[in-house]
């Protein structure tokens, strides 16, 4: 195997089912390992063989995770090294499909057992939910559909990532276009939107033709699975056990009501600030006072080194935490030639170790992204006690909160990376950004529930639908001669093509982010400690539950949000532009 930025690191508990040494990478050696867990269960004759056996299959899935794991980070820090993408290719391709239908197997065995109602209630009681779940959906029938939904989602990748524009000479990916929106020449700013604008509406037929084929696969999959609409039976597949389309319904109005006002009235200042009287798509990046793009760090030492401060002081067992990855040498944060782009937090499932993958080059952005994927981490140190594999995986509205928690919390210290007037700007934006994205997540989602309760709707139906939800939600830009690109601006975005009604996830984890920042602004050691507890819970208790160990309510309405959007507008009132 390729080298690995850090050394090998030994299981967190030693191996007690799958052999020290095994070829997790030959699905001959992993087969026996499944055949004997599936063999076991007959001969369980007490509740606690029956865990016992739980456990087992826990070491063999996370051992199976902790090998695509490595592969995969392997390859994203070596992109150029074959062998690497070889590796990962074929545990993909080889022993994934593989343990797939083993596991639900396991699964399936598991929810008949005749012991499994006498495992201890609340221990198990999600555990249980989660798994009957799995079993309950599942539709052979519904196999080759989903085979087909993930090539038409490979399509649109592949599109999306093909496209490229001529600009002043060179060719640029539209990614690579995003940072001339913030340039402070408006002529320039203008012409490089309409650019991406217009190379995306070229392709806007092919766009549209990969999503009807989508809408229908989709609606397919939920008839066979018993259900008369997708939404719904997305519902159910995405495990929202704790809130229903009807609790989102009252998120996109809590947004209307509360948060669109204030991300207007902040545009009305910008296009003050900017001196113009009226805004345009364009404008809407570019720093208010023209000024160059902040500078935290040079060198990723320093970026390393900074954050580390701003852990100390937050709390000491994170600090200690974050120090424990950089002596693991558990961080690959510079960015360098040969490396894939982005930046994730991934968990070795067997060391329950996290590591971090940035692209960073010295921009705000990668404070924020540094902060954001420490959180993750904190979650899977906070985790590394429980047996369970399944209990290490918190469900992802509230994985958010402990990244996005730590953004909001990381803030208040940025003087470790600026002067005091450029710490505010950073704030500032960083506030704004959370408002708008509540705005685009409501249309996002809205959007969505839209598509998938109109069977048979026509595409001028659903441009109909879209542009008004952008009126609903948008800001106030004017967008005159630009109405085929506002009618086509979803196209953009990932989630509605690929991972459907998976998006809202986002919004209800920021409120919880922002219910803890409120609760640290009164009494840091009490919220700092409370998080600290609800991430030690991982995947064990319902959202309710999780966010109630946080300190915070687990409810997207109006009276929720309400003070949250006035703390938020009191903060960026102390904030100078
Ligand atoms: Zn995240």
């Amino acid at each position: 195997m390729s080298p690995l930025p850090f050394d090998s690191l030994p299981p967190h508990k030693p191996r007690r089912f799958v052999p020290q040494q095994i070829d997790l990478g030959d699905w001959t050696k992993i087969a026996p390992l499944f055949d004997k867990l599936e063999a076991r269960p007959p001969q369980c004759a007490t509740p606690a063989e029956l865990e016992s056996w739980l456990l087992d299959w826990s070491e063999v899935s996370a051992a199976l995770d902790e090998e695509s794991a490595k592969r995969y980070i392997a390859m994203t820090c070596r992109t150029e090294d074959s062998e690497a993408e070889k590796a990962y290719l074929h545990f993909v391709e080889q022993i994934e499909p593989q343990a797939k239908p083993r596991q639900f197997k396991l699964a399936q065995i598991h929810v008949a057992h005749p012991l499994g109602p006498q495992l201890p209630k609340e221990r198990y009681e999600v555990f249980e939910r989660d798994t009957k779940l799995h079993v309950e959906l599942f539709r052979t029938e519904n196999v080759p559909l989903e085979t087909a939904e993930a090539k038409l989602s490979q399509r649109y990748q592949k599109l999306s990532g093909s496209l490229t524009v001529q600009f002043r000479g060179e060719e640029k990916t539209l990614v690579q276009m995003g940072r001339y929106l913030e340039e402070p020449d408006r002529a320039l700013r203008q012409e490089a939107w309409e650019l991406v604008a217009n190379r995306r509406l070229r392709e806007a037929e092919q766009f549209e033709d990969i999503f009807d084929e989508l809408v229908r696969l989709r609606q397919e999959i939920a008839r066979n699975a018993g259900f008369d609409n997708y939404r719904d039976y997305a519902f159910r597949k995405l495990g929202r056990f704790d809130y229903s389309p009807a609790d989102c319904v009252r998120f996109h109005e809590a947004v209307e009501a509360e948060i669109v006002p204030v991300i207007r009235d902040l545009q009305a200042e910008r296009g003050r600030l900017l001196g113009l009287q009226t805004l345009r798509p364009w404008d809407l990046a570019v720093d208010p006072l023209s000024r160059p793009p902040l500078r935290p760090f040079e060198q990723v030492d320093q970026m390393v080194s900074r954050t580390q401060r701003i852990f100390e002081h937050l709390d000491r067992d994170l600090a200690e935490g974050f120090e424990r990855m950089q002596q693991l040498r558990l961080l690959d944060l510079a960015n360098r030639k040969g490396k894939a782009p982005g930046g994730y937090q991934s968990t070795l499932a067997e060391a329950r170790l996290p590591f971090i993958f940035m692209n960073a080059v010295g921009l705000q952005r990668d404070v924020e992204t540094i902060l954001h994927e420490a959180g993750h981490a904190f979650h899977a140190l906070a985790t590394s006690e429980e047996d369970l594999y399944a209990y290490r995986s918190p469900p992802i509205e509230f994985c958010e909160v402990a990244s996005m928690t730590m953004e909001l919390l990381g803030n208040e210290f940025l003087e470790e990376f600026y002067s005091a007037p450029e710490a505010n700007r950073a704030r500032r934006t960083h506030l704004e950004g959370i408002l708008n994205v509540f705005a685009w997540i409501a249309t996002v989602d809205a959007f969505q529930h839209w598509i998938y309760t109109h069977p048979g709707h026509s595409r001028a139906d659903r441009t109909g639908a879209w542009v008004e939800l952008t009126e609903r939600f948008g800001g106030a830009v004017d967008w005159s001669g630009y109405d085929a690109a506002r009618a086509k601006l979803w196209h953009r975005q990932l989630h509605i093509f690929i991972h459907a009604f998976y998006y809202i996830e986002y919004g209800i984890a920021q409120l919880g982010a922002l219910q803890v920042w409120a609760n640290a602004k009164r009494n840091k050691a009490n919220a700092l400690s409370s998080y600290k507890r609800a991430l030690e819970l991982g995947g064990s208790r319902p959202l309710p539950q999780l966010f109630a160990a946080a300190g915070c309510r687990f409810d997207f309405s109006r009276p929720t949000i309400a003070p949250l959007v006035e703390m938020v507008r009191r903060e960026l009132t102390t904030l100078a532009p």
